[in-house]
């Protein structure tokens, strides 16, 4: 039964593209061995829609800590004192050196992230619009820009200077946001999103997984990005820090937010989907399976504000899985 609903699921949305949120939840709820034959009917439907090949893609904390913010699994707000690096925004030069590194290691797309609600002065938004400039002049990379919330003219000017994506992630889902943040709204995340959009950039929003949500919050998450119409989905897991509010969480089951995984891929069917923070510490030796689930994607070379496995690694597990990159 549970084998015939997921296969009749998965010629719906190869054949429609859309599937009705009653059914996302039935499909979340699915348990065992029904988790494999949910991945193996995501890995068809990545394959017929955006193909095998994994894209990569690399940041740099381009400014960190004293957030002002106090979203509870950051390691930079300054409600936490987690000890993490604090530095002012870094120069144009040493952001485009390590996108011309990056390019250099495979990755289609450079982010440049900085902490903060906004980016706070004119001097720091010239700053990243003149390495956005060279990084376009000096690379083929694809350059994006994850700097807190910003308005339609700040998403103009930055696309004007080059900006390809901006990201900006809805976290978790409407519901349980005001668990996670109290500094700021889920309607101010959209805003963002929904300017970025407007000034023609495309954009790249995404969702933590393991802030003690439940799973319709999952369904939930995929039909907002769904219904915002983004391009690209980070989808992280929460490894907790030491002094955040979420540093007690518990670990979800590898399957389960493999589970997760694929049912982005059922519900953002034509989507990049990339898996990224936390992927070796949650998936640990099931980490070769998130492509198998749907993810058309990752980061390599570290993240934010924790260490990723060698890139060497990566690039052999993708080649051993028979997918190219690009
Ligand atoms: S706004 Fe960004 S940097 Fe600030 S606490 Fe939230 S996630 Fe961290």
């Amino acid at each position: 039964m549970e084998k015939s609903f997921v296969e009749y699921l998965q010629k719906k949305v190869l054949s429609e593209k859309d599937m009705k949120y009653g059914e996302a939840i039935d499909l979340v709820n699915l348990t065992g061995t029904a988790i494999f034959d949910l991945m193996v009917a995501a890995n068809r439907i990545k394959e017929h829609f955006v193909g095998k090949n994994v894209h990569l893609c690399s940041i740099i904390n381009a400014k960190s800590g004293k957030c002002p913010e106090d979203c509870g699994f950051c390691a930079q707000s300054s409600s936490h004192a987690t000890g993490v690096k604090v530095f002012d925004l870094v120069g144009a030069d040493e952001i485009v050196e390590t996108a011309k590194s990056a390019e250099k290691e495979l990755a289609t797309c450079f982010g440049i992230v900085t902490s903060g609600r906004t980016i706070n002065t004119i001097g720091e938004f010239d700053t990243i619009c003149a390495a956005i400039r060279k990084i376009r002049d000096a690379t083929s990379i694809s350059p994006s820009a994850s700097l807190g919330m910003i308005s339609y003219e700040q998403a103009v000017a930055l696309k004007d200077a080059g900006l390809v994506t901006y990201h900006h992630n809805i976290e978790t889902s409407r519901g349980f946001f005001p668990k996670v943040c109290s500094t700021h709204t889920y309607d101010n995340a959209i805003e963002t999103i929904n300017n970025a959009k407007r000034a023609g950039l495309k954009v790249c929003s995404g969702v933590i997984f393991g802030l003690g949500e439940g799973l319709p919050d999952w369904v939930d998450m995929a039909f907002t990005l769904k219904e915002l119409r983004v391009d690209s989905v980070p989808v992280n897991f929460l490894n907790p820090v030491e002094n955040t509010r979420f540093e007690g969480n518990e670990p979800l089951p590898p399957l389960e937010l493999l589970k997760g995984v694929a049912l982005f891929r059922f519900i953002l069917p034509d989507k990049r989907i990339s898996v990224c923070g936390g992927r070796e510490k949650n998936l640990r030796d099931l980490q070769s399976f998130m492509f198998l689930a749907g993810a058309n994607g990752t980061m390599v070379g570290g993240y934010l504000t924790t260490k990723g496995r060698q890139r060497e690694e990566d690039l052999v597990m993708i080649h051993d899985l028979g997918l190219g990159t690009g």
